[in-house]
Formats: C-alpha cells, structure tokens, sequence
C-alpha cells in the first residue's frame, strides 16, 4: 500500500486519528496519535518525532530524539476506539536519517534480509501459537484495579479448589482438564469468537481457536502464518486485541507463561520453514520425518545455539517457572516427531509438502516477537551454514515421553537453562550466530544482557511468599 493508498483509506473510512506505533525492547507497543487532518504524504517520509529517552531501554537523555516512519503496509482500523483510528507500525530511525539498531522490528527486518543474502532460500515463514489466561477482575478496596494474577498464585490456586470442596462440581475445569471440552464447562466460547471476529475484521487470517488444558480459563487463538516481521506485526495486534476484548467483557487476558503454580502454563510454540520462491525447502520424501538434509541443519542450529537463543524467546524470570516438567512444556533439547515434551517437534499428521516445518514449543508470549523469530530464524541459518546436524550431536530423534525417562535413559539428554540469569549467561557466552549480517549488534545484545539482569535482579532481592512456609518457624 503506498502512502496515498492510507490517506484515501483515512477519507474512505472517515478516520479521526492515525495512530503511530513502534514496540521496545521488551515487547511493548507504544504509540503516539495524530489527528488524521495533519497526516499528509509528507507525514510518511519524515515521521513522527517521539521522546527515546523515556522508554526502557533506548537512548539516554543527552541523545533523546527519536523518529518513527510508518510502514504503510501495516495499517489497520483499531476495533475498540470510540473515534474511528487507524493503526500504523512503524521502524525507529535517528533523526540523522539512520535505521536505530535497537529498534526491534528493524532487527527483524534485517534477519530477513539476511536469509536472502546468505543464499539458502527467499521467504521465511512463521507461525506462533501464542497461549493466554482469561481471568476475572478483582476489584481492591482502594478502588483500584488489580487482577487476579498479582495474588500469590499458589496459594490463589489450592484455595480456589477448597472453595469447590462439597459445593457446585459439576462443569467446572477438572485439574489440567480444559483440553477442549464443549460448554458449559468452557465457558469462554463467546469472548474466544469475539476475539476472533475483532482478529478478522483488522486483517488476520483465524485458523481455529480453543480452550487449552490448564483448570482457570486458558485459550488459544491460531492465525495463519506469513513471513517473519509481518508475523510479529500481527503477534503484536493479536495481544492488543485479545486483551482490549478481555477489558471490553470486564475480564484480564494475561500472556504471563506461568501465571498459576500446580497448572498448565501459556507457551509460544513457534512453526517455521523456509522456501525458496515457491519452492518447500524443509520437506524430502523419505527422510525422518519427511525431513530435508537443510531442515535437520536448521533444527540443529536452533537446538545448538538454545541455551542463548532463549534468553530472547524466554526473556522473563517467569518463563522458568513454565519449563518444567510434567505440563506439556518442553524441558529437554531433543527433537522429535509428534512428541510434545521434546524442545522441537515435527508436525506429521496431515501434513503436505507445502506444510512441512518445525516447532520450536519452548518460547513463551513474553519474547518481544521481533527479536525472538530474528533470533530463530539465525540460529537456524547458522545450523544450515555450519551443517549442524543434530543426530550426531545428541539432540534426538527421540520419539518416546521424555519426561518418563529413566536417569540413565536421560543419559546426555541437555536440558534448557534453569532461570533467567542462566539463559543469559548462555547468550553472553554464545552471540556471534546473532551478529552475522549485523542483524543484532554486539552493543545491543549487551544492552539487553544488562537490562534482562535488572529484571532477575529485582525479583530475586525480593522476598518469595513460599519462603515463609519454609522458613518462618525455623
Ligand atoms: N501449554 C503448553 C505449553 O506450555 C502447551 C500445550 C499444548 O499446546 N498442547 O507449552
Ligand atoms: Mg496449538
Ligand atoms: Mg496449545
Ligand atoms: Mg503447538
């Protein structure tokens, strides 16, 4: 769409407001609005000046100035404003006219760029399964509103249980029992469609959508996958709409990974492949899994350069919390087909040659999409290039439970780190696969490290509720 195409949009659909946005380091969208009168074709080449030095992350004090440029591609009328608004994402630049290298959707751009100039294939295409919670509001005395997943959410979650001893069992979730049973026992059936007809109507193709497994209403939306940056557009228009519709019923959708101790959490399972034009470069007829020499280059990669790769799909003190055993999030870096406790599953059940590609099911919904598919995408291109493969290596196949495995059978199974700080350790020691092409710069990976450690930092100086079990009465 070139940027007269928008402002016949903005006069066709009587837009009031364009709303400029861009998304920081850790996933946020910001967004600045103009009044759709002072939008011109002017607006579109020098963009939108905002202030970099208060978001987390960006620029000091002393070099504050920022521009974003909208990409004209990526509009979209906002389905929740009361005054007709039209989206708009955008790329971050200096005011000297230079892409900002800590601009997130910039770094996805150039990871794509980067696969058509290593020569491997043309498209990259991406497919998120992006898992949430639906829960109900609790309103405090203050009169401010907090919602349920700020309550200690162990003791929340065993309490909420008593409350259903000898009272109304009948169709509620049973433990772990969500997995797609009819109303009244899910009783989000309605908010899920609604958030899917908001999906459609702002341009995203809905596959399907459920109820997923975990007691307290978790859900999934499937939308159709496409190439890297526009999926992580349309992640970030996903959340945007899922937890505005939440708002609109009086409820708090939540992408948190681990939200209720004892439960299923929300994973981002992520299916990915590469073509060359129209051409399916992960599928061979014959091989494991039907899978090509490149694709088994391309898992090798992903599960080699894990430890790091994580630090950016699992980029919360949180996500650790998810990767353990026993809730259909994967702990071991294997692959496997069909097998949902291994780091990367191939998908075999119905699947065509066109649809033959790799999930990769440890990321979670608190990656910032630009940065985690960018980061996936060059693992990957690394395994190829290096022609990692993964069998020699010990990272499978591996077809049976692995959470049933004996200690010896584990034998050198590697596991995914165990908590933030571990992940970035790993990403210290491990980020040269990141900066080929000068995707990712050195500078900001270091940025990053530092503030990912400000996080784990805060939470750890604070003081756990389980330690007062465990400790109290010493
Ligand atoms: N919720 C699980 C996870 O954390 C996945 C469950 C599923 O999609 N089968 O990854
Ligand atoms: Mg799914
Ligand atoms: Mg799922
Ligand atoms: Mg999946």
């Amino acid at each position: 769409m070139s940027a007269q195409n928008v402002l016949n949009t903005i006069k066709e659909k009587g837009i009031e407001w364009v709303d400029f946005r861009f998304v920081d380091l850790s996933g946020r969208a910001h967004h600045i609005s103009l009044p759709a009168s002072e939008v011109e074709e002017e607006t579109f080449v020098n963009g939108v000046a905002f202030d970099g030095s208060s978001i987390t992350g960006f620029k000091g004090i002393e070099e504050s100035d920022m521009v974003m440029l909208p990409d004209t591609e990526s509009v979209y009328v906002d389905p929740f404003t009361a005054h007709p608004t039209l989206i708009v994402m955008c790329n971050i630049y200096t005011p000297d006219g230079e892409r900002y290298d800590r601009d997130p959707r910039g770094i996805a751009q150039k990871a794509e760029e980067y696969l058509q100039s290593a020569g491997v294939g043309t498209t990259a295409f991406f497919a998120p399964e992006s898992e949430f919670f639906i829960f109900d509001e609790v309103r405090f005395e203050s009169g401010q509103n907090k919602s349920s997943y700020f309550v200690d959410s162990e003791e929340a979650h065993w309490n909420s249980n008593k409350q259903e001893e000898g009272g109304n069992l009948g169709f509620k979730v049973g433990h772990k029992g969500g997995y797609v049973p009819v109303g009244p026992t899910d009783s989000q059936q309605d908010i899920r469609s609604e958030m899917c007809r908001l999906l459609m109507e702002s341009g995203l193709r809905i596959e399907r959508h459920h109820h997923e497994v975990a007691t307290a209403g978790q859900g999934e939306i499937n939308f159709r996958f496409d190439t890297l940056t526009k999926t992580a557009d349309n992640l970030m228009k996903y959340k945007y709409i899922v937890q505005n519709t939440a708002r609109q019923y009086g409820k708090v959708a939540t992408f948190m990974p681990k939200p209720l101790f004892g439960d299923n959490g929300s994973g981002m399972h992520v299916h990915q492949s590469i073509f060359n034009g129209s051409e399916p470069l992960f599928y061979e007829k014959g091989g494991y899994a039907n899978l090509s020499e490149l694709a088994l280059n391309y898992i090798g990669g992903i599960l080699y350069h894990a430890p790091a790769l994580i630090a950016l799909t699992n980029p919360s003190t949180n996500s650790f919390k998810r990767l353990v055993p026993g809730y259909e999030a994967p702990v071991n870096l294997v692959f496997s087909k069909g097998n949902r406790s291994a780091a990367v599953r191939i998908p075999v059940a119905a699947v065509t040659p066109k649809g033959c590609r790799i999930e990769f099911r440890t990321p979670d919904s608190t990656a910032n999409p630009y940065l985690a598919f960018a980061a996936m995408l060059m693992a990957g291109l690394d395994g190829i290039k290096k022609k990692i493969d993964p069998r020699a290596l010990g990272y499978g196949p591996l077809d049976k439970n692995i959470y049933e495995l004996s200690d010896a059978e584990k034998g050198e199974i590697r596991s995914v780190p165990g908590s933030l700080d571990e992940a970035l350790n790993a990403l210290e020691a491990d980020y040269e696969f990141l900066t080929e092409g000068g995707v990712f710069t050195k500078e900001f990976i270091d940025n990053y490290i530092g503030l990912k450690r400000d996080e784990a930092k805060a939470v750890s100086i604070r003081i756990h509720p389980h330690e007062y079990s465990l400790y109290f009465d010493l």
